[in-house]
């Protein structure tokens, strides 16, 4: 269960970008497949391709309900098929889509099935432990998978990890912070990285008091300061969990180990990561915070594609803070080392429990704070219950995931 040592771990090659043609001068015709298409991502992603229309052409686009949003989609980008994970939502994208020939589907397995199809890049941002079957099959198809959704490696790293490997797919991650140290790290030698720093920033709560946020609503905690994003993520960046989750999604995909990994506060949200190195050199990439610049890059990497993300002005920013991330406040952060430290199902155990959390706080039957507490609560019973161990396939991953939920909700009356 206990990690690989540093020389074993940095003898793992690392996936992220390998197998990438480098010489590719400028972006190639792509077929293209959008996992969670009608989401905050889905529709970034979408928004580029209608800009790239020559670029692209559209294999598949699922959504889980909104029949009307997908079938739109659909038909404004000709896919080739259009699924909806809820069954019950069949015969309105069926309707809607009567005459267009488009093939339409439904249910959990037709999404699978749909990830399978033979595309150069799939776009994988259906959110929470939901997009983990669909992108491990779209993992084991596609040319290059470009990935927002973050479980994937929280909840099942170093078994998707192993399954990227084996299939020889491309993995170029889509999270602002990792497509930033992508950039970053470059070539450069993975023994000469000191240390990766994420940057975090810090969320609507970032100023207010521990009393003041035992009082946070759903409402407040919707309002990020920079990032438009889903519902899910939302919470996550109030409570800071998504930046817990972004230093395990970090864990594996780059060459480091868990204490060089470091999260620093800066609100401003431009700077993205700091990559730092043995002769003190930092690498830093910068971008206004609007995903459609590392979603361009997912798509379009090695080379750059046009996003018409707003310019970065650094005179009118006139200046960039950073500040400590404050773990008495914000405890959710501190959740990292320990999964870190125990490995295994921790990260799908923590995932999972969180996903119950966010979902209890935004019924409103827990509170904010709450929700942090409930995760690391979760991952405490799992441990002392001996439920965390080493998972070898995505079935153990998803049943770690199962017995989470249900540990979880049956301690949730205990933080209501
Ligand atoms: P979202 O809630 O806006 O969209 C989620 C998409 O997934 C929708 O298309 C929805 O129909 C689909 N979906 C929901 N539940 C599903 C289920 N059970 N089965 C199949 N499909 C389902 O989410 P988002 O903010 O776009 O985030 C997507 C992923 O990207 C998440 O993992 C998130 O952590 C990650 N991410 C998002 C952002 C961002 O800016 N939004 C940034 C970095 C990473
Ligand atoms: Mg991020």
């Amino acid at each position: 269960m206990q990690k690989a040592s540093v020389s074993d771990h940095r003898a793992k090659p690392s996936p992220v970008g390998v197998t990438l043609d480098t010489t590719a001068a400028s972006l190639q015709p792509r077929r293209l497949t959008v996992l969670g298409a009608t989401g905050s991502v889905g529709s970034s992603t979408l928004d580029l391709i209608a800009r790239h229309a020559d670029a692209f052409e559209v294999e598949v686009l699922t959504a889980q309900t909104n029949a009307a949003a997908l079938a739109d989609l659909a038909l404004k980008h000709r896919a080739r098929l259009a699924v909806i994970g809820d069954d019950a939502c069949y015969r309105e994208l069926a309707d809607r889509l009567a005459g267009s020939g488009i093939e339409v589907a439904a249910g959990a397995t037709a999404l699978v099935e749909a990830a399978t199809r033979p595309v150069d890049c799939v776009m994988a941002a259906i959110v929470g432990a939901a997009g983990l079957r669909p992108t491990f099959a779209a993992a084991g198809a596609a040319r290059r998978v470009a990935l927002a959704n973050k479980e994937c490696l929280v909840s099942a790293g170093s078994v998707f990890m192993s399954a990227i490997r084996d299939s020889g797919a491309e993995l170029v991650p889509v999270d602002s912070e990792h497509s930033a140290v992508l950039q970053s790290i470059g070539s450069y030698n993975p023994n000469d990285i000191e240390r990766i720093v994420l940057t975090a920033s810090g969320g609507p709560f970032r100023t207010w008091t521990k009393e003041q946020i035992a009082t946070a609503t759903p409402e407040q905690a919707a309002r990020h300061p920079n990032w438009s994003m889903g519902r899910k993520i939302t919470v996550d960046s109030a409570t800071l969990m998504n930046k817990c989750l972004e230093l395990i999604e970090a864990y594996h995909l780059f060459p480091v180990e868990a204490d060089q990994l470091a999260v620093v506060v800066h609100p401003q949200s431009i700077v993205h990561c700091l990559v730092e190195f043995a002769d003190g050199a930092v690498l830093a990439q910068m971008a206004n915070p609007d995903m459609r610049t590392p979603i361009a890059l997912s798509l379009a990497w090695p080379a750059r594609m046009a996003a018409p993300t707003e310019r970065l002005d650094l005179i009118r920013l006139g200046s960039l803070t950073f500040e400590a991330p404050d773990e008495a406040r914000f405890p959710a952060l501190g959740l990292a080392r320990r999964t870190l430290q125990l490995g295994g199902t921790a990260g799908a155990i923590l995932n999972a429990a969180n996903e119950v959390a966010v979902e209890a706080f935004l019924e409103r039957r827990i509170s904010f704070p709450a929700i942090a507490e409930l995760a690391g609560g979760a991952l405490e019973e799992a441990e002392r219950l001996g439920q965390v161990c080493e998972p070898s396939t995505l079935d153990d991953v998803l049943e770690a995931d199962r017995e989470s939920r249900a540990l979880a909700r049956g301690l949730l009356p205990r933080y209501s």
